[in-house]
């Protein structure tokens, strides 16, 4: 099977616990003003390569990944190519490798027989979900990424009915995402799982400007700068509640 792939890095550590491979997968239906890489969002480009070719790769560096290490399928949206994901999972995981998904949750529709039962298939082969919610109130979620965060939110207690673990994610740009009383409801929210291992608050940065230059694309949060390491704690302190 072959995947539309944006690159690969083979020393992540911010995407999942230890030392690991990380797979961005090409195309994003979301069009989140934050987003620092803009070259992820075009469907049917990038890199052609195989599962097999890929898990070639990826086994290599088993010996680095140590016990909490891994590989992590990250993106663009992953999970618009979840076929692949999926190929590419069970594949890596029969070599005993450690897997996770870093997703925002929008393909999932719990009205499709069809996406529940692609979504259930992916979810045998990841030990790990970071699940990206970008906003709690959806016309907010609309404004800041284009789409409904409906799916995001339903994906959450869809996997935590699974039983799988879970790292929330929430990225802080002041003046769209860091309203405390929108943090607490999603705090309470988070609050309703029960397999969230982590909540992790992640700091706007502004390092993908010179690719919006390059694209030709307007940067929307022009002006807008990164939050204070202060900040960053008292978000922490509210979603942990
Ligand atoms: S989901 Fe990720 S890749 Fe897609 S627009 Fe948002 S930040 Fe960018």
């Amino acid at each position: 099977m072959i995947g539309n792939i944006h690159s690969v890095f083979s020393g992540g550590t911010v995407d999942g616990p230890g030392i690991r491979f990380v797979v961005f997968m090409q195309g994003c239906p979301l069009r989140c003003k934050y987003c620092h890489n803009p070259d992820s969002w075009e469907f049917g480009v990038g890199e052609e390569r195989s599962v097999k070719d890929l898990t070639q790769e990826i086994i290599k560096y088993k010996n680095y990944f140590g016990t909490q290490g891994g590989v992590t399928v990250s993106g663009g949206e992953p999970l618009v190519q979840i076929d692949f994901v999926t190929e590419l999972l069970k594949s890596v995981k029969s070599y005993g490798i450690n897997t996770a998904v870093d997703t925002s949750g929008f393909t999932f529709n719990e009205n499709s027989e069809e996406s529940v039962k692609k979504h259930e298939e992916l979810s045998k082969y990841v030990d790990l979900y970071l699940l990206d919610i970008k906003h709690i109130d959806d016309n907010k979620h609309k404004e800041l990424t284009g789409v409904s965060n409906k799916n995001t939110l339903n994906f959450a207690k869809w996997l935590d009915k699974l039983g799988k673990k879970m790292w929330i994610r929430h990225v802080v740009v002041d003046g769209y995402t860091d309203d405390n009383e929108q943090l607490l409801k999603l705090s309470a929210f988070i609050k309703t799982l029960n397999n969230v291992e982590k909540i992790e608050v992640l700091p706007y940065h502004t390092m993908g400007t010179v690719k919006y230059q390059k694209m030709g694309i307007k940067y929307a949060l022009e002006g807008v700068n990164p939050p204070s390491k202060e900040r960053i704690i008292e978000v922490k302190n509210i979603l942990k509640g």
